[in-house]
């Protein structure tokens, strides 16, 4: 007896905006979820009157017209959730110069244009790069036969192109300014990787994905966006099972044909999604055996994304010093040597943070006449320090030191602070390492290269950020609705 049309194990955005859109085709979508809530990465928590956001602070696409206000739009959930656009996006502090980052590409380029007026046209070119790849990237049919290069290169000629290539790369093709090209850089920090690691398809995702729509947040809490989603979900029929681990997913003449949770319920379902962690899925879930040998190796040598430390701090009084809520703060021009210390294991002495202050754009993230603050470091999963109380406090110590240079009086301000490492994003998510973005969008993990939707193993398929077109939210509706496409249509021609 089947249990459901579909089953999806986790409830992260990517599988919401899935069931979502199956379930509005009529089929009967069962979600089965770990936590007790949904949202993945995508999650808010609360102590002592201040809110947090786990991760998500900005967002990309969910202006007038962006992919995420038009599912959202779709799920009838406009009059539900609002956004509040962040414009100027973010504000970058290098020692004696700051640069304010517009959320509008034109304003962006004329600012750096002023700012390097012989690289003018170099800076457009780059810009129309990205834009083109975005947009061919954007139009790839959901089922691409990805092994057929012929149609790629006629039909998708930049995509094809750069394919292999880093933005390095694309940079040096364009421009020649070292401190013009850090800049125009700095965005690959949202991969976690340097110019020279992140693919220029990944950069056309993370770049595009925000300038072409905006870049905004939640207002109240983000984790208001899963929560409306999951109220939608069940409207049109959906069933979300939350504390329900899945351990298996059950092969029968190698085909999935359901779950195993743990605690021994079975159930059926005549297609599976995953919107967990790829390895997990095919090495514990799946199982070795039931997966050809090329793709298990594949697996073995993909590479996840770094994660974060951060540690989000409840602080007395108003931050007037900051005029932007989204801050980044270096202490030299270089990017390179951080990415070789998070390479060694380490964080390096004077790395650059993040500084947010989440409470000057939601206000009711903390009580009357106080505020939130959210500093954070790239992370690597396997720290030489440890992820322990010592290396935790020194890590707090360090962000809270360099941020007291801009935010005065800060130590003695704190009134809760809360620390999270790459083990805590592990644990509440199942990512392994804590990756934060899925498989780290260097070339050959990305753009046509990345992990498929669709599995070697008939009626399995992926979601989010471990398949395409990649990490961040705008990413993984894009991935929710492809996925819910290919099976849509397996499903109305009897494929599967
Ligand atoms: C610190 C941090 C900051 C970020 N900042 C931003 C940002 O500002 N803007 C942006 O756009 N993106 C940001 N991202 C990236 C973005 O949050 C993720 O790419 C995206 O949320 C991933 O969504 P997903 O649906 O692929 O999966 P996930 O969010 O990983 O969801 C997977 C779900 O599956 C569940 N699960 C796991 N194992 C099982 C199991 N066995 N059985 C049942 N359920 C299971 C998990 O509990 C989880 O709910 C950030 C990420 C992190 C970690």
């Amino acid at each position: 007896m089947l249990d459901s049309d579909v089953i999806i194990i986790g409830a992260g955005i990517a599988g919401l905006t899935c069931g979502c859109l199956l379930a509005q085709k009529g089929l009967r979508v069962l979600i089965f979820e770990k936590n007790q809530k949904m949202g993945g990465c995508c999650t808010s928590f609360q102590k002592e009157g201040f809110s947090f956001d786990l991760s998500v602070q900005s967002l990309g696409e969910c202006q007038e017209g962006g992919r995420i206000w038009k599912l959202i739009k779709r799920l009838g959930l406009l009059d539900h959730l609002h956004f509040i656009p962040l414009e100027p996006a973010r504000e970058y502090h290098f020692p004696g110069q700051r640069i304010i980052q517009s959320s509008h590409l034109e304003t962006h380029i004329e600012t750096l244009s002023t700012l390097f007026p012989k690289e003018r046209r170099g800076i457009e070119q780059i810009y129309k790069v990205l834009r083109k790849i975005f947009d061919e990237y954007s139009q790839l049919p959901s089922s691409l036969d990805w092994f057929n290069p012929t149609s790629l290169s006629s039909q998708y000629p930049l995509l094809f192109h750069y394919k292999e290539k880093t933005f390095e790369q694309l940079l040096d093709e364009h421009v020649s300014n070292p401190f013009l090209k850090m800049i125009l850089s700095i965005r690959s920090s949202y991969a976690l990787l340097p110019p020279e690691e992140i693919s220029v398809v990944g950069m056309a995702g993370i770049e595009m994905s925000y300038f072409n729509h905006g870049v905004s947040c939640v207002r109240g809490v983000v984790e208001d966006l899963p929560l409306k989603m999951g109220y939608a979900f069940e409207k049109m029929g959906g069933k979300i099972v939350p504390k329900e681990e899945v351990e298996k997913i059950l092969i029968e003449n190698k085909r999935a044909i359901g779950t195993r949770s743990v605690g021994g319920q079975e159930y059926r379902g005549r297609v599976v999604v995953s919107n967990i962690d790829a390895r997990t899925t095919f090495f514990t879930l799946v199982g070795e055996n039931h997966f050809p040998s090329s793709y298990r190796s594949k697996l073995k040598g993909m590479r996840p994304s770094y994660s974060y430390f951060i540690l989000y701090l409840g602080i007395e009084g108003e931050v007037e010093e900051l005029p932007v809520s989204n801050n980044e703060i270096f202490s030299d021009r270089e990017l390179s040597k951080e990415y070789q210390s998070l390479r060694d294991h380490r964080i390096l002495e004077g790395a650059p943070f993040y500084l947010l202050v989440p409470s000057k754009v939601n206000p009711s993230h903390a009580p009357r006449g106080k505020s939130t603050l959210c500093l954070s470091l790239k992370a690597p999963y396997e720290f030489e320090e440890g992820w322990n109380q010592r290396g935790v406090r020194r890590l707090s110590q360090y962000l809270i030191e360099r941020a007291s240079t801009i935010i005065p009086n800060l130590k003695k301000r704190v009134l809760i602070k809360i620390e999270t490492t790459p083990l805590t994003i592990e644990r509440w998510t199942g990512n392994h390492e804590g990756a934060a973005y899925g498989w780290a969008q260097i070339p050959g993990q990305s753009g046509i290269h990345r992990l498929p939707r669709i599995t070697p193993i008939p009626n399995l398929f992926l979601t989010g950020h471990w398949t395409s077109p990649g990490g961040g939210i705008a990413a993984v509706v894009a991935s929710g609705e492809l996925t819910a496409e290919v099976i849509g249509s397996r499903l109305e021609r009897g494929e599967v």
